[in-house]
């Protein structure tokens, strides 16, 4: 028998269940499907900005649950390969989570705000012309609105609105696990690497007991990835190759042109929503399924499904703008010689401003262009220098 309700969310990531979450609060009937059984787990560094923390709040109405924080961190530090440039302890907060348990809780409290959540769901058949999605087993789920918010490898994203994955428009990335007694030193800050890979960096994100140590960059440039990651692990960290690694991609910038049509949107990693720069995807996937949710209500207000799409694209453009800046930024920081530069900068930085502005950028507190500007102003003679010497 078909189950009929007024949206279907395809993923229950921090995009699907956040959309998921805020329609069911609003009385919508809404299904939300995933392929896995929770907790799953998510390839990821597990870094919550403070602009993931602001979005949380806007969307959930308050602060998460302390006990989904693994740490919590008040700077970052830069590396140049191994070589030590520059570190700010005492500023704004990180948050570090594991993915397992982020996305449950995102999950719970879109089943506790009234959403069905149906697990271990083998999708066989999509029809865009109904909003359909039929399952291996033959049942079937249909909707009036449906969004797309599985990941960076989207069916909704290729069979109902043409846009298949291909990776060499995308980032690559490889992670690990280490124990926090299987380095030689302590962390107790993120620690991003410059120079370990091309058109990318390298990082060790800090949690309760371990490590996440991961490389990104993108894929055109670095196909053998998993050579990269085990230099980056021998060289620049000096820890063994011989360790548990895996890999996944992201989109980086390459965000879609074309997110949706008519009652269908696709928000997340499906949209291709990742910053190139920060590599920040979370906070943009909670952001677009709230946007995806106002965007349906309003749909909904006006009693014209079709609609949605036209409310979601104007929404979007507060993520897409930044995204278009950070691919504009990606440009000035990542080619080799604007590393060489960037590099120098950041060892000189006597009083850590950059690291500052920085900081100040993820939380959402300055946009792009004023990120670079600060930078202009307050070094625009050292960039000279720099750039004759
Ligand atoms: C190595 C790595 C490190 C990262 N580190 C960070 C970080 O520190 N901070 C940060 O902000 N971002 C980080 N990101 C990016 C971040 O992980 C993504 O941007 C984010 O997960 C996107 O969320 P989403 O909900 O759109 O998709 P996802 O989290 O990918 O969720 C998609 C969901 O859809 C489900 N699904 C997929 N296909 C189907 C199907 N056919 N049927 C049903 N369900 C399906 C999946 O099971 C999954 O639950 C990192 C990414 C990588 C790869």
């Amino acid at each position: 028998m078909i189950k009929k309700y007024d949206v279907i969310i395809i993923g229950a990531g921090p995009a699907g269940s956040s959309a998921a979450y805020l329609l069911a609060n609003k009385g919508f009937k809404v299904v939300l499907i995933d392929k896995s059984k929770f907790p799953r787990d998510k390839l990821c560094a597990g870094g919550l900005s403070g602009r993931s923390k602001k979005v949380f709040e806007d969307i959930f109405g308050s602060p998460w649950d302390k006990e989904i924080i693994e740490y919590k961190s008040h700077g970052l530090a830069f590396y140049h390969k191994d070589k030590y440039l520059n570190k700010l302890d005492d500023y704004k907060p990180i948050h570090f989570i594991y993915r397992v348990d982020f996305d449950y809780y995102l999950a719970q409290k879109a089943e506790q705000a009234g959403a069905d959540f149906v697990q271990g769901f083998d999708i066989a058949e999509l029809d865009g012309q109904t909003n359909t999605v039929t399952g291996r087993e033959g049942d079937q789920y249909q909707a009036t609105y449906l969004i797309g918010a599985d990941g960076v490898r989207s069916i909704v994203a290729k069979k109902l609105l043409s846009q298949p994955f291909d990776k060499n428009r995308y980032a690559i990335a490889m992670e690990a696990e280490i124990d926090r007694k299987d380095f030689a030193r302590s962390v107790d800050v993120p620690e991003i690497y410059c120079g370990s890979i091309k058109w990318g960096y390298g990082w060790i994100f800090p949690k309760k007991d371990r490590l996440t140590v991961g490389i990104v960059g993108l894929y055109k440039y670095n196909p053998n990835i998993k050579k990269v990651f085990q230099d980056f692990l021998e060289n620049d960290l000096g820890l063994s190759a011989d360790i548990d690694m895996k890999g996944y991609y992201l989109p980086f910038g390459r965000y879609s042109k074309k997110p949706g049509k008519g009652s269908k949107l696709l928000v997340g990693d499906a949209a291709g929503l990742v910053d190139p720069v920060t590599g920040e995807g979370i906070a943009f996937a909670m952001q677009s399924g709230q946007f995806a949710a106002q965007s349906i209500i309003e749909a909904q207000n006006i009693n014209d499904p079709e609609s949605a799409y036209r409310f979601y694209k104007k929404k979007l453009k507060k993520i897409t703008r930044t995204l278009s800046h950070a691919n504009f930024v990606k440009h000035l920081i990542y080619p080799e010689f604007s590393m060489r530069l960037l590099v120098k900068g950041l060892a000189s930085s006597r009083d850590k401003y950059s690291i500052k502005y920085y900081i100040d950028l993820l939380a959402d507190d300055i946009s792009y262009p004023q990120y670079i500007g600060r930078l202009i102003r307050k070094s625009g003679k050292r960039i000279f220098k720099l750039l004759v010497t």
